[in-house]
């Protein structure tokens, strides 16, 4: 942590409302009350970061024109950026070799869904680079943006890549320069997801293919969990199901070729300390099983909606 950022107080005044990104209506509905208390103190850089998993703090609307779910009022995107640009994430960064295996998997779930016009990369929100990595491994020339400077650090020693920091608004590329362009578990952390898919259509070649990882509000797995769904977080802007998230590829100029569940790999005993706020009294007795069992660093496959679609520019 670089303990440079001021501590947030939740006032109005931090706190911002924007009409849906998807079709512009400002009408809407709440879905989740805010749990927010005014005057509480929000440490940005903890809680925005990219394993951040604060249980969803504010208030979750849904469109009343086309249905999608969003948080508003949020707090300030500025704000926001600021602890994601601040931010740093040990305990990320600890599961690279589990998020190389899910890459692995993910690149070639989306070659056999749509193959790239060519080999030039795109992966926004790159994080620790380990999707570049495994792309570099098959001869994809890439490239890269993030906003934490810690994570592009750890990029250039662990990978030898070096990402452009900061979001895809500030990427230096010309337009058609990518063939492929990969948002893994990011769209939903954005301030603007449709501004973002404009870019990425923007940056993309002709027939260029576009992979988005997303948590499916649609999904089994959130409707069985109900408010105790592990993706409403507090860094979740936007919540897609299969229907909006087509609905907004298409509206950016993308035809959707396949969407499927995404699994993902990660230590067990990562997992099962992440699960401790949704378990109550049970987590703890979990991670101690998978302690004394020895399982600790035993890869697990776990899949709680998450869903990948691949797209091709129109
Ligand atoms: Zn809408």
């Amino acid at each position: 942590m670089s303990g440079a950022l001021p501590a947030l107080e939740a006032e109005p005044a931090q706190l911002e409302s924007v009409p849906c990104s998807l079709c512009g209506a400002d009408a809407f509905a709440v879905v989740v009350p805010s749990k927010r208390e005014a005057g509480r103190v929000v440490d940005l850089a903890t809680v925005f970061r990219s394993s951040g998993d604060e249980p969803l703090q504010d208030q979750m609307v849904r469109c009343l024109s086309c249905g999608l779910h969003y948080v508003r009022p949020r707090l300030r995107w500025d704000l926001i950026l600021e602890g994601y640009r601040a931010g740093n994430d040990e305990s990320f960064v600890s599961q690279v070799a589990f998020r190389e295996r899910t890459f692995r998997r993910g690149l070639d779930r989306i070659e056999a869904a749509a193959r790239p016009p060519g080999r030039r990369v795109l992966d926004v929100g790159a994080a620790g680079g380990s999707f570049l990595a495994v792309a570099r491994q098959r001869g994809y020339q890439p490239a890269g943006c993030e906003p934490s400077a810690w994570m592009c650090d750890f990029a250039r020693e662990h990978y030898g890549l070096s990402l452009n920091p900061g979001t895809v608004f500030d990427l230096p590329l010309a337009a058609g320069s990518i063939d492929l362009l990969t948002l893994w578990d990011v769209i939903e952390h954005t301030p603007d997801p449709r501004a973002v898919l404009e870019k990425a259509h923007q940056l993309l070649a002709p027939g260029g293919v576009l992979a988005i990882s997303y948590p499916d509000y649609g999904s089994l797995a959130a409707r069985l969990m109900g408010r105790r769904w592990v993706f409403l977080l507090t860094v979740h802007l936007y919540y897609f199901d299969p229907r909006t998230m087509a609905e907004m590829l298409r509206r950016t100029g993308f035809l959707p070729v396949r969407s499927r569940p995404h699994f993902q790999t990660l230590e067990l005993g990562y997992v099962a300390r992440r699960a401790v706020p949704y378990l109550g009294p049970l987590g703890g007795l979990a991670t101690g099983a998978v302690r004394l069992a020895g399982l600790e660093h035993a890869p697990l496959s776990y899949w709680v909606g998450q869903t990948m679609v691949v797209a091709r520019k129109a």
